[in-house]
């Protein structure tokens, strides 16, 4: 059995993480963690996400239940993984990152750690949008800049950063299909007296309202036709189930980040 620890287990995603690997038949829930306010901490984290008891108390101590486990999963907040990807490497312990909204020093901490332990790292764990990517880029080489590209996604109230980091991966594809880079052609929102739109322009609009967990549009707009790819998702366990999937597959690989697109052999 695969041994997994969550960490941000009292958040939205670490609910239905620990449903994940409760139902999977090869891992077992071994550590919960989540911050020290947490009201629920010393509580059974199996209850707290709506299962059967796991024997597993809610704690802030994450060097603790790090102790003898196979695979860390983190769907926290940015400024939380260059820590906890820390304290996982000190215990020699694979590590699931779906957190998104990294900055680059972040990023730049989860690449050196990876050099110890093998770390996959994914803004989006949904097999749907792990092919999103995929046909994305095979379109935007297929279509070319002739065809206007824009990204639009829409997610619930709560979240943190913006765009999602799927859309950021959705705009790479992009990109990488029209063999330029994203930074040069990426335009975020539109306001005022804009002027026409430049071609190959790579337009990224964010949504934000309600409940909605997650979907994501890529337009291709050109004379006369519109071609567009969706991905909506409308439960948070395809997520979970995709970070669960990973853990499994993680344990016995080499140091390296990994993504979904490896796992999937999309890549
Ligand atoms: P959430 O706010 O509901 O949950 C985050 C949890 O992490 C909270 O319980 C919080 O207390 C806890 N936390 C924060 N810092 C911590 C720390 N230092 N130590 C321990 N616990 C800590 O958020 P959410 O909706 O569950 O999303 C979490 C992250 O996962 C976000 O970055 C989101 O964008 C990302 N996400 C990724 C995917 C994917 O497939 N990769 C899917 C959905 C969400």
């Amino acid at each position: 059995m695969v041994k997994v620890v969550i960490v941000g287990a009292g958040g939205r995603m670490g609910k239905a993480l620990i449903q994940a690997v409760v139902a999977k038949e090869d891992t077992v829930l071994y550590g919960a963690v989540d911050l020290p306010e947490n009201p629920n901490l010393g509580k059974d984290a199996g209850e707290l996400a709506g299962c059967e008891t796991q024997n597993v108390a809610l704690t802030d101590n994450l060097l603790n239940a790090l102790e003898g486990a196979d695979v860390l999963i983190d769907f926290t907040f940015h400024a939380a993984v260059p820590n906890n990807i820390k304290i996982a490497a000190e215990k020699h312990c694979a590590v699931v990152i779906g957190t998104t909204g990294l900055t680059p020093e972040e990023t730049e901490v989860v690449r050196k750690e990876s050099f110890k332990i093998p770390v996959v790292w994914a803004p989006n764990m949904s097999v749907g949008v792990n092919l999103l990517f995929a046909l994305t880029k095979k379109v935007a080489e297929i279509l070319g800049p002739d065809y206007d590209a824009e990204i639009v996604e829409m997610h619930h109230r709560h979240k943190q950063d913006a765009p999602s980091g799927t859309a950021m991966r959705i705009a790479e594809s992009l990109a990488e299909g029209r063999k330029r880079q994203l930074a040069d052609v990426a335009c975020y929102g539109r306001q005022g007296i804009t002027g026409e739109r430049p071609k190959g322009e790579i337009g990224i609009h964010t949504l934000r309202g309600g409940d909605v967990i997650g979907d994501h549009t890529v337009i291709f707009a050109g004379d006369s036709e519109r071609f567009e790819l969706t991905h909506k998702a409308s439960d948070r366990g395809v997520f979970a189930n995709g970070a669960v999937f990973a853990a499994s597959w993680i344990t016995d690989k080499k140091p390296r980040i990994y993504d979904m697109q490896d796992i999937l052999g999309l890549s």
